[in-house]
């Protein structure tokens, strides 16, 4: 009788039962959250680490609720992936990226890129680049002004199909990170055959980078493993002046991250990197 006591079956149902119920409330809003224009893309700096330039940001979707807080992202683009509404959602996301580009370049900050996140389904469906080219010739976009970061998983579960999307971006003028390396089921082969322009370090790699001699050493292979293969690197989630020091002695080339800079909206980016107008 004792174990018994220990087992708490019935607790435990109720509680997956319960999320499981708060998943699919979510999912049925979030079907309606496009014409609601629920969605904002808030912006986070990507600063050039030889001059502290900002050169690009990286564009990061945010659900807003009635009650003014957003769910996070880390919630709801697994149901709008599972669910096929990251199509329509994704579009969204570059038309508005590319909106953005323009009023990034109305003052004077035409050289800032914008980088997209784009999620597996979103490269494995046929019409991505064409409709990418599209957004270029509406908001008269330079080449170059968008930028595509893509996860390990999107390159590993069809490697074949994956690199014909990705050929096609690069001949739109697309450039391509490769998102959170190392942290999943990373391959040198991908690394070696993709069409790929630059690795971003993971934040888990990149905390007390200065001070963790683990974490130091796969930065410090990281880079070097960039470097060799004629790839660019940004750090993420860089929190502290002493991590940036590092990354900056160490050869990283760009970093984002809290310490720099949070995602914030369009118009506080610009009050904060924004020439004049
Ligand atoms: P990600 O692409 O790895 O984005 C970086 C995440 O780290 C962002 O979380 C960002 O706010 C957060 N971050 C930035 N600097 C720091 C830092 O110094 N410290 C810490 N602790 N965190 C930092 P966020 O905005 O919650 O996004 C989470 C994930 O959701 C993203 O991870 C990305 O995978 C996904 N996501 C965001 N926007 C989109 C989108 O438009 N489409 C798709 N498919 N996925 C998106
Ligand atoms: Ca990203
Ligand atoms: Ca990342
Ligand atoms: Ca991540």
């Amino acid at each position: 009788q004792a174990w018994q006591d220990q087992v708490p079956t019935l607790p435990y149902d109720r509680a997956m039962a319960a999320q499981a119920a708060e998943r699919m409330a979510l999912a049925r809003r979030l079907r309606e959250a496009l014409d609601k224009r629920e969605f904002e893309l808030h912006f986070q700096p990507i600063h050039r680490l030889s001059d502290d330039r900002v050169v690009a940001v990286e564009a990061l979707l945010r659900w807003r609720q009635h009650d003014g807080g957003y769910v996070p992202p880390d919630v709801f683009v697994p149901l709008a992936e599972a669910s096929g509404l990251i199509l329509p959602i994704g579009q969204w996301v570059l038309e508005e990226a590319a909106r953005s580009h323009g009023r990034l370049a109305g003052r004077g900050l035409d050289h800032v890129a914008i980088a997209v996140n784009v999620s597996a389904v979103q490269l494995l469906t046929e019409g991505l680049s064409e409709a990418i080219v599209g957004l270029q010739r509406k908001y008269g976009l330079p080449a170059g002004a968008l930028h595509v970061e893509l996860t390990e998983s999107v390159v590993l579960r069809r490697p074949q199909a994956a690199r014909v999307g990705m050929l096609q971006l690069r001949a739109a003028g697309v450039r391509i990170s490769i998102d959170d390396f190392g942290t999943g089921f990373s391959s040198m082969a991908y690394l070696r055959d993709l069409p790929l322009d630059c690795l971003k370090i993971d934040r888990s790699f990149v905390r007390q980078v200065h001070a963790d001699e683990r974490n130091a050493s796969i930065c410090r292979a990281l880079i070097a493993l960039a470097r060799g293969l004629g790839l660019g690197t940004i750090a993420e989630g860089v929190e502290s002046a002493e991590e940036l020091e590092w990354l900056r002695r160490n050869g990283c080339e760009q970093a984002q991250g809290y310490h720099l800079g949070r995602p914030v909206p369009l118009e506080r980016l610009l009050d904060s990197i924004g020439g004049p107008g």
